[in-house]
This record gives structure tokens, sequence and C-alpha cells, in this order.
């Protein structure tokens, strides 16, 4: 997992305000196509050997740096495709290391609600210029061809839906409250990857209390034998009443046919 940028600042409004030429202009000053990959435990950079070096610029080394992974510098930060994907844009840095591009090469491509081709620049979509389409007349509307990533999801556009009401089984796991799982196969995917050791435990805590559970299913079920035994008893009674009535009303008969026969 390389290291994240841990920045809320929304630059893809900033992305989106910026005019072609300062764009270019933003653009020169970083090698973006040269993809240093994770630095977080250092690494090269248009030939120069990066150090890790944290937030306020100390440079990690050593120990400290096999012990507190979380001090590297961030080799990307988290977005959202246009349709509500989560993603992680790579970060471009400068060649002393120090500065990087905020991932503003990412937060520039553009997608196409045409044709869905995604990742090109400028303003107008390459795919439908170059198949003269008649649906977009290649338009450069804003609300045609949009950016591809946010760094806010709330702005995401068009988000598909990707979250159900199964919550996470760790309780400090993001994934609750309407950003669950569609389904509980999935949360245990998602468990097993993202949080092996807990679910780990969990399962085997789940093992351990599974003898209760048995006791106090069984509990249970005599419970409900026993109020499904009592109106039975009952019923049985009352056949047993109805008869013995039954045969003291034809023995009565009987008698009192004796008596009316007899002289
Ligand atoms: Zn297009
Ligand atoms: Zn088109
Ligand atoms: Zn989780």
């Amino acid at each position: 997992m390389p290291k994240v940028l841990e920045d809320t600042r929304d630059e893809a409004d900033l992305a989106a305000i910026m005019t072609e030429a300062e764009e270019q202009d933003e653009l020169a000053k970083w090698s973006p196509r040269l993809n240093p990959g994770d630095l977080s435990d250092g690494g090269m950079v248009g030939g120069v050997r990066v150090t890790p070096i944290n937030a306020d610029g100390h440079v990690v080394r050593g120990r400290e740096a096999r012990t507190n992974p979380q001090q590297g510098r961030p080799s990307a930060r988290r977005a959202w495709m246009w349709n509500g994907t989560e993603t992680l844009l790579p970060l471009a840095y400068e060649p002393s290391g120090k500065r990087h591009d905020r991932a503003m090469h990412y937060l520039r491509k553009k997608h196409c609600l045409c044709c869905n081709v995604g990742g090109f620049f400028g303003t107008q979509c390459p795919n439908c210029v170059k198949s003269d389409c008649l649906t977009c007349r290649s338009s450069s509307d804003k609300a045609k061809v949009i950016p591809s990533f946010y760094l806010n999801k709330e702005k995401v556009p068009f988000p598909a839906k990707f979250y159900g009401n199964i919550n996470c089984f760790l309780v400090t796991c993001p994934r609750k409250e309407g950003m669950g799982f569609l389904s509980e196969q999935e949360m245990r995917i998602h468990a097993r990857t993202r949080h092996r050791m807990e679910y780990q435990a969990f399962q085997d805590f789940q093992t351990a209390s599974r003898p209760d559970e048995l006791a106090e299913l069984r509990r249970k079920v005599d419970e409900l034998l026993a109020a499904q035994a009592r109106p039975q008893a009952a019923a049985a009674e009352a056949l047993n009443r109805q008869r013995k009535d039954a045969r003291n009303a034809k023995a009565q008969v009987a008698r009192s046919h004796k008596r009316r026969a007899a002289p």
C-alpha cells in the first residue's frame, strides 16, 4: 500500500477553473510522465536518489523509517472517478523529490459523456472529433466533457450504486451506515483483505462463542415445544371429557329406554 497524501483541499475545482495556458504552465513545472512509483521508503526520481521525508521536511532514515513506515513521503492521493469508483492518483515529484504536483496531471484528465472515452486532456473529446461524432458534434460543453477525477466524493457527478446496507464487522471501519456492502460475501472479501488480523480474531471469537449460542438455541427450542405442548394437552383433555360425556349421555338414554320399556 503506497503512502497516501493526507490533504483534504479540493483541487479538482482549481483544475477546472485554470485556463489552458495556466494548465500548460503548471504542467511544465513537473515531469508527470516520469512515474516515480512508491517513494514511501525512498527511491530514484529523475536520476536523483531520494530519502523518505515526512510532512515537516524531516528526513527519515534507517531504523526510524523501518519502525514507522507512515513517515515516508506520499506517492499517491485518494480520489474518485467520475462514476464514484475510489482510486489512488500517483503524485509526480520534481527532481529534488521535495515537491510533488498534487496529482494535477491526473486531475486535469477529462471524460467524455457522449462516447464514454476518458483520460484525455483539453476541452474536446479526441474520439468524438476523430469519428466526426454527430451526437455531440465534438462539443466542448463542460456538461459533456467532464473531469475524470474528483478529490471530493460528494462532487462525483454520476455516482453508481457501490454501497449497500451491510456494515463492515469492524466498528471503526468507515464502510458502514450507507457506505456498507451490497452483500455479505462482499463484506467478507473486504474484511479478509483490509482487516486480516482483526477478521481472524473476530472469527475465532465467533467459533468460541458457538457452544453458548447452541445452548441458547436449544433452550429456545425447548421453550417453543413446551408452549406448543400446552394447548395440545388441553385439547386432549377436552376430547377425553367430551368422550366421557358422550358415554354418560348414551348410558342415560339407554337407562331411560329401559325404564320406558319396563311394564
Ligand atoms: Zn467522446
Ligand atoms: Zn460525441
Ligand atoms: Zn472494513
